[in-house]
């Protein structure tokens, strides 16, 4: 039955997605009917239709065929509306209600995340690169008039926006537990925009936005090229601040990075504090180790890490905290399980995968080098400002690998190019990007470096 392959296809996404990305976007999918090779399903709106094709679209139907279902197309269409009366109810309710009496803002029901209980300052670590975002931080935290609005945090992943921005909700709540403080991905700011619209409740949405004291919203750069959101995003982000309203950003890069962000609100999220997370040090990964280690020892009684293996982890791991957290879960469960102490070598073969993982760090010098073996070029062809296609492709090749395999920004990637501006990164990343779909030569040019520079 195919019924039942969707409801296996559907646990394997909730395993792989995750919660938000499961429930904003699977869940809602109604199967409706199989023929002749498509499958078919009901969307609450045609953009909502679009997105989940082509973001998931490919896994859906990896699903299916791998459970044997001979499918070879996915339909998402929205269903034909059913009786005008029950649309009209519907579109009827919040319409009178909000006519017959304005909801008092305590009565307006939040749609934010949850905090994570663990996200608190307390369990913050503060070293020399996260000083600026954690005092920033606090400072919003502490309220009183408001001095940096918005707050725009950003940093590379797992170094710690998410915690300071839970932080920053749960101390507000804290100290004036009458503020309403609604904290939520930029994704389900999206996910919310769009049910308004399905519902067409677009009032309901721009009053309980535009009610709350303190608005946060984690990985903003989700919005980025969705423009109707960022529309909507960018009202309510100036109703609020007209009213003095805190507001908390957050991105994995600096707003004018942010590629597909119109400009006006790359100009608004200028406007406040922009502060940087910088990759973790040495001093920073070990302390919060040594943090983490004192929480986990709470639960694990008895288990005891030798001296030096949390220096040795803060040395191996720089990658980012998540992992660093990973390991030494990890070494505190297999020690409960069998016993014995965590010496190094059982520390170094416990963690042998991530050890590797992280020992594979691809620095751009390796990149230009080897791409300039590749095509027969001189390093310093690679540098040059020379545009003959001979050597420009190659050289946009090798911008394209320093982005999807370093963790470097655009400018950064830019300058080590000889000086390059960081716009003739991006155009060289979107060419590769489409040469691959159409250029076979490309595609296992970039394939193939890619395997020699990660191996
Ligand atoms: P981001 O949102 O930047 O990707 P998170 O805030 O989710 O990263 O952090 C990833 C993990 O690392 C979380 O479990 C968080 O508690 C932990 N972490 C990151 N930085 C710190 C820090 N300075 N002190 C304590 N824990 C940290
Ligand atoms: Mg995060």
């Amino acid at each position: 039955m195919t019924k039942d392959t969707w409801g296996r296809v559907q646990n394997e996404l909730k395993a792989t997605l995750g919660k938000d990305a499961y429930s904003n976007w699977i869940d809602p999918l109604e199967m409706v009917e199989q023929a002749s090779g498509v499958i078919r399903f009901a969307v609450p709106t045609n953009f909502f239709g679009d997105w989940v094709s082509r973001n998931y679209g490919d896994r859906i139907l990896q699903g299916f065929l791998d459970d044997g279902c001979p499918v070879d197309r996915l339909d998402f269409t929205v269903p034909a509306r059913k009786s005008p009366a029950a649309v009209q109810r519907r579109a009827a309710v919040p319409a009178s209600a909000a006519s017959a009496r304005k909801p008092a803002a305590a009565e307006i029901d939040l749609p934010g995340s949850p905090l994570d209980k663990r996200f608190t300052f307390d369990g913050f670590v503060v070293g020399k690169p996260n000083e600026l975002a954690h005092a920033a931080a606090r400072r919003v935290a502490e309220g009183g008039p408001v001095t940096f609005n918005p707050l725009f945090l950003y940093g590379g992943v797992g170094l710690g926006k998410t915690h300071l921005m839970h932080a920053i909700a749960w101390e507000i709540q804290n100290l004036q537990p009458d503020a309403k403080v609604l904290y939520l991905s930029a994704e389900q700011f999206m996910y919310r925009f769009v049910q308004s619209l399905r519902f067409k409740d677009m009032l309901g949405f721009k009053e309980m936005f535009r009610s709350v004291d303190v608005l946060m919203v984690d990985d903003v750069q989700f919005i980025a090229g969705k423009e109707s959101t960022q529309d909507e995003f960018f009202h309510t982000f100036n109703a609020l601040v007209d009213q003095n309203k805190q507001i908390v950003i957050s991105a994995d890069r600096a707003p004018g990075e942010i590629d597909g962000l119109e400009e006006r609100i790359k100009s608004r999220l200028q406007c406040g504090l922009v502060v940087d997370l910088h990759p973790t040090d040495y001093e920073l990964r070990l302390g919060i180790l040594q943090s983490k280690a004192e929480t986990q020892a709470d639960y694990y009684p008895g288990v005891v890490l030798a001296d030096g293996v949390l220096e040795f982890l803060a040395h191996r791991i720089s990658t980012n905290v998540r992992v660093l957290e990973g390991a030494l879960t990890r070494l505190f469960a297999f020690a409960s399980l069998v016993g014995r102490e965590v010496t190094l070598d059982v520390a170094q073969e416990c963690l042998a995968d991530i050890l590797r993982a992280s020992d594979r760090k691809v620095t751009i010098d390796e990149i230009i080098r080897k791409v300039a073996d590749h095509y027969n070029l001189r390093l310093s062809d690679m540098l040059s400002p020379r545009r003959a296609r001979s050597v420009a492709r190659p050289r946009q090749v090798a911008m394209f690998l320093s982005k999807v395999l370093t963790s470097k920004s655009l400018p950064e990637i830019g300058r080590r190019f000889g000086g390059r501006d960081h716009t003739t990164v991006i155009h060289a990343v979107r060419r590769i990007e489409e040469l691959k779909a159409i250029d076979n030569q490309i595609a296992e040019d970039v394939e193939l470096l890619r395997r020699m520079l990660e191996a």
